[in-house]
């Protein structure tokens, strides 16, 4: 069932028993961290729910086919467009539009809203008004990472399924089917989100810990500011890569201080256990701490058009002080 979305069980399990039970049509609500799967699950739940003939098996009816090519006529897509990748209002009044039609090919219409939690005031009032009044045959899921953005009178609206984090076996899964090289390595550095893995190996993280990793294991040294200045890839790093780093150092920070407090926790980076221990073996828990705080700071400053080798150097060189505490 919906084999091509991993984990999330409790809720697979929930949306096949609303599919075999009578048809109700509430709104939806799936909320969770970003990219584990839930736009994924909802546009498998809306080809379940449209389908003409076997729901939960591996249809090939009219509907089921024109789901997976993308020209279903009752189901509708609407996601983030404006500046911030919010939803306008025009969005909701072409859905009102739309409203008014009947189903061509199903005998409901489906819409999934995507970046719900990302809605101007005036496009969530409109869409509340929709979902106070649903068309009798219409089926709503609103996708959203940030519930706590959303309107409360929307919430009220919706039947909300929480998704979590993936395991770490899930993501090593997913990042398998889609052939990510070191998919494992990143697949363990996200968290439990694919999205955010396959985002790491976009960003080419596995490279930045190298690097920064490597200015760690010599971050005492006396001649660290000549060491830094050698660095040619420092000269050239661009703001998405200073945050890259940086988001390298916090983990690599935090794993040290699991090490250092004897946790059973798997590390994030599992396969570089034996040279982060090393490397962070003369550094104090409270000296590790502050760094942690330190670098969390820095990552939070990054906003656009920073100058990533001052940000570095700066941030390396108070790592250096800290290493000696
Ligand atoms: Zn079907």
């Amino acid at each position: 069932m919906w084999d091509t979305v991993y984990g999330h069980e409790s809720n697979k399990k929930f949306l096949a028993n609303m599919l075999q039970g009578e048809r109700k049509t509430p709104s939806l609500l799936f909320y969770g961290p970003e990219g584990i799967g839930k736009k994924r699950l909802a546009f498998e739940f809306a080809r379940s729910f449209l389908c003409l003939d076997d729901p939960l098996g591996d249809c090939t009816c009219r509907s089921c086919r024109a789901m997976r090519s993308g020209t279903h006529p009752d189901f509708i897509y609407v996601e983030g467009q404006g500046k911030r990748h919010d939803i306008l209002i025009e969005q909701v009044k072409e859905l009102e539009r739309k409203a008014a039609f009947a189903p061509v090919l199903s005998s409901y219409k489906v819409c999934v809203i995507d970046d719900a939690d990302l809605m101007r005031v005036e496009a969530a009032n409109s869409l509340l008004k929709l979902l106070e009044e649903p068309p009798s045959y219409w089926l709503f899921i609103l996708v959203a990472s940030q519930v706590s953005r959303m309107l409360p009178t929307i919430r009220s609206r919706v039947m909300a399924l929480r998704f979590q984090p993936l395991s770490r076996e899930d993501t090593r899964k997913v990042m398998r089917t889609l052939a990510i090289a070191q998919g494992d390595v990143l697949a363990t550095l996200s968290d439990g989100s694919p999205g955010k893995a396959l985002a790491l190996s976009d960003a080419d993280a596995l490279t930045w810990r190298e690097r920064v990793l490597t200015v760690l294991e010599r971050i005492d040294d006396p001649c660290l500011m000549g060491n830094l200045a050698a660095l040619d890839w420092l000269d050239r790093i661009g703001t998405d890569d200073t945050r890259t780093a940086l988001e390298m150092i916090l983990l690599l920070l935090r794993d040290a201080m699991m090490l250092k407090e004897d946790r059973k926790m798997p590390l994030y980076s599992e396969d570089l256990r034996g040279r982060v221990a090393f490397c962070f073996a003369d550094w104090s828990l409270p000296g590790l701490e502050r760094a942690l705080r330190e670098t969390d700071h820095y990552w939070r400053g990054t906003a656009q058009s920073v100058n990533g080798r001052t940000i570095l150097e700066a941030l390396f060189l108070q790592l250096h002080c800290l290493a000696k505490e």
